[in-house]
């Protein structure tokens, strides 16, 4: 008889957010990952940027609070709560671990709240990569006992989605992320670098904060949504596929999931999923999708690159009233494609060169002022396409 992988879906009541992860977890047997007491657990939440739980751009610090409390019934040794958030600024991820209330509420609980920065980095070589063949990360990826994968639901610019498998770039070292987008300029390959660096940490269980969650203009300045939902279970793959149709994204388009069931992670076939709690259909609320959103008609390669980078390339707005001229932009794209105002007053922006942008959305995803726009603009898109043929 098949043995089918087991997902939970528990709704949040009154904003007890801990009895819906306690349920979620009981449901799956999440007990099971705990095999021995004095175990270390590494929790790698989405501590993206320096944002309030209630902008929704981080895991909510009562997830985190609820997993500690769930973890410490089976006496660990020790644990750790870590990320690497984005951005080239010194101490940003201290910063957002503050911010996002995430630091307080480790201290609150007794447990170690660090960027993977600050801990032993060591070099992981990926099997059969698909793009990523190593990467530096923290040594504590391999020493731990368990890792807990804790992502939030949002929508994103880039990938469309971003929950279990994208979290886990979270483990590359801040100074290494632009790095890596850089490497790999095309959607196409950085998903397969995504997927590489999802199956050397692959958590053994995943709880997704769908308390509060972004749709539209995702990661960092989507719109809030209270989708008031936990989800549970050990299979990254299939967790990510529900979600997609839980919120009304189609599995194909994310490319980073197929590449990980191709890679042998995980599953995206819903028959072979065990859905316990409440159904998808009770309790799906379709997402505003990001206006980025990448197309899926199914052209060759080479004319769907064409197609991308010219005719649909997104240009980078700067709004002159929001921008505070933080040099976050500048100091953080992979390709040095945005350059400083020639005179740094207030008012003036930062310039924006079109040929060297990978379209990878970090600049607006990481800008603290929510000061970036895209724009597709088709008709000086078909004119710039025309004279760069010649
Ligand atoms: S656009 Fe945003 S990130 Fe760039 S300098 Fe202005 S405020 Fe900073
Ligand atoms: S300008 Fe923005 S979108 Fe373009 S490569 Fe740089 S960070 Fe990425």
């Amino acid at each position: 008889m098949e043995v089918k992988t087991k997902i939970s879906i528990q709704k949040i009541f009154n904003d007890n957010v801990e009895k819906a992860v306690f349920k979620a977890l009981e449901l799956i047997n999440a007990k099971k990952v705990m095999t021995k007491e004095g175990m270390t657990i590494l929790i790698k939440p989405n501590i993206l940027q320096a944002k309030p739980p209630e902008r929704a751009v981080t895991t909510h610090p009562e997830v985190i609070r609820a997993v500690i409390h769930w973890v410490n019934q089976f006496n660990p040794a020790k644990i750790y709560v870590c990320d690497s958030s984005g951005g080239a600024e010194r101490g940003i991820t201290e910063k957002s671990m503050k911010v996002s209330g995430i630091f307080a509420t480790c201290e609150e609980e007794g447990v170690e709240c660090i960027p993977f920065e600050k801990t032993k980095t060591r070099v992981y070589h990926v099997k059969n990569p698909l793009e990523l063949d190593h990467f530096a990360s923290s040594s504590l990826i391999e020493e731990v006992d368990l890792i807990i994968n804790v992502p939030k639901i949002k929508t994103h610019g880039q990938c469309l989605l971003t929950c279990c498998i994208k979290n886990m770039f979270g483990t590359i070292l801040r100074i290494n992320k632009p790095k890596t987008h850089a490497q790999f300029s095309t959607l196409e390959r950085f998903c397969g670098a995504l997927a590489d660096i999802y199956s050397v940490s692959r958590p053994q269980l995943t709880v997704i904060d769908g308390y509060l969650c972004q749709e539209g203009a995702g990661p960092s300045k989507g719109d809030v949504v209270k989708l008031n939902l936990i989800l549970a279970g050990f299979d990254g793959v299939a967790l990510d596929s529900v979600v997609c149709k839980l919120i009304g994204i189609n599995i194909d388009d994310v490319k980073y999931i197929k590449k990980a069931e191709k890679k042998g992670l995980g599953t995206t076939n819903l028959d072979h999923v065990e859905i316990l709690g409440e159904s998808i259909e009770n309790v799906s609320r379709k997402f505003k999708l990001p206006f980025t959103t990448p197309i899926s008609v199914p052209l060759p390669r080479f004319l769907s690159n064409f197609v991308g980078n010219t005719l649909f390339k997104a240009s980078v707005k700067f709004n002159p009233k929001k921008c505070k001229l933080c040099s976050t932009c500048w100091t953080s794209c992979p390709v040095d494609a945005i350059k400083p105002p020639a005179i740094r007053r207030l008012g003036n922006v930062p310039s924006w060169n079109r040929k060297k942008c990978i379209t990878c959305y970090c600049c607006a995803e990481l800008c603290p002022h929510e000061a970036i726009d895209f724009k597709v603009d088709y008709l000086k898109n078909v004119f710039l396409s025309i004279t760069e043929l010649f």
